[in-house]
Order: C-alpha cells, then structure tokens, then sequence
C-alpha cells in the first residue's frame, strides 16, 4: 500500500485548528479531516433519536450503525447517513452534548478506525484532540495548537454571531472551560500534547503567520 503523509493537528476549541488545517491542507492539496465533526453528526442522530446519552452501549450501537462521511465540494460538508448536516451540528445545545458522546470507548474505537481509513487513503490533514497520540501516533507531521482562553473564547464567540446564533461571552468562556474540562479529562481519547508535537501558542498571531510557522516545519 502507498504509504500516505499525515499532518495531525490537536488542540483545544479556539485555539485555530480549523481554520489552520483547511488552509494548509489547500495548500498542500491534502484531504482536510475535521475529526470534531463527525462526533458531532452522531450527537446530532443521538438527539434526534432520543437515545439516553448517558447509555454508552446504546451510543457504542449507534455508532457503529451509522454512516459518516466528509465531502469536500466548496467547503467541507459532513453527511450522517447519507443526509448533509453541515449546518446542524454547530449549535451550542449540540456543542454542549458532544462531550457524553465523545466520551464512549466503543463510539471512540469507531471514530478512530473511520478517521485511519480516510488517512491511508490520501494524504491528509487531521485535526481533533486525539490526533497525534491515539488515531495517527505515527503521523510524519504532529501540531498542538493553544490559545489563552480568553482569545479562544472571543474567536469562537465570533464566528457563533457570524453564523447568526447569539450567546454571551460569559457564556461562550464558561462552555469553553466546560469543554476543556471534559476533552482534558476523559479517560479515552483525552485531549493531550503527543510528546513528540510542535506546540505553537496562536494567542497572538494571526491565520496566516500559524500556517506559515507551520509550514515552515512541514516543508523545512
Ligand atoms: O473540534 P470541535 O470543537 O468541533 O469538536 C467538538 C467536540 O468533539 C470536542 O469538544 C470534543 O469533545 C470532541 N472531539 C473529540 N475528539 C476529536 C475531535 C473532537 O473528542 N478528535
């Protein structure tokens, strides 16, 4: 099998993951994997079929019962079962849920095999809060990217009023500590710097200074 690169990029909400992976993938010309999506399409199924997100062995069904894929046709889109849910999945009620989901060992192992076989497929750009340690350990290329939460309360309380949703930046801070907490203490797939990551504090550059730094160890 040809042996594909892998570039993993981790880190906590705000800290410019996304926006970082998406533009270095295009200007690799390599697959973008936004892993936090596809644990959000399944808290979406999870809600709209009433399932008690407390019953891991009824998420761990469910998972392995559904269908994810990621498109990539002007902008990523993300189908559950066929459906495009794009524009469903960031809402902050759903936001909040992920994290009873994204807890469960079984629905985890499913996530990670999905994730692997897109990243064997092409070249890719991965990023979550289990890249680099868990679903590609042995990936050529590993990032940890954070920010002050200040920072990456106000860039997420942004884009929120962007998409025409409205929270309050309190709140926005207190559902950010909340997610840290639980991405930073959850005993599978826990958000951690791989030893071996080049960490790069965003709180102060901007889009692109983060990926040239980046790129700049990519293409050395
Ligand atoms: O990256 P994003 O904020 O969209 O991720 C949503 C949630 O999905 C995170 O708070 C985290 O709990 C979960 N997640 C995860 N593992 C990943 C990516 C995201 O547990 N690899």
């Amino acid at each position: 099998m040809e042996k594909h690169t892998v570039i993993a990029i981790d880190g906590p909400a705000g800290s410019g993951k996304s926006t970082v992976a998406k533009l270095i993938a295009g200007r690799l010309n390599f697959v973008y994997i936004d892993t936090g999506a596809m644990y959000r399409a399944l808290t979406l199924k999870a809600m709209r079929e009433k399932i008690d997100l407390e019953d891991a062995a009824a998420l761990t069904e469910l998972a392995r019962a559904t269908k994810i894929d990621l498109a990539h046709d002007a902008g990523l889109k993300v189908f559950l079962d066929g459906e495009d849910v794009t524009g469903l999945i960031r809402t902050p009620e759903l936001t909040n849920n992920v994290k009873h989901v994204a807890g469960v060992a079984g629905v985890r192992s499913e996530m990670v095999k999905l994730q692997q076989a897109i990243g064997r497929r092409r070249s890719s750009v991965l990023e979550g809060r289990d890249i680099g340690t868990v679903v590609f350990p042995d990936a050529q290329y590993k990032f940890y990217l954070d920010a002050h939460i200040e920072e990456r309360t106000k860039r997420r309380h942004k884009e929120l009023l962007e998409s025409g949703m409205h929270v309050t930046l309190d709140a926005m801070k207190q559902d950010i500590e909340t997610r840290d907490t639980s991405d930073i203490e959850r005993k599978v797939g826990a958000l951690k710097k791989a030893e071996d990551a080049v960490v790069v504090d965003t709180t102060h550059l901007t889009i692109d200074e983060v990926v040239e730094k980046l790129l700049s160890h990519i293409r050395p």
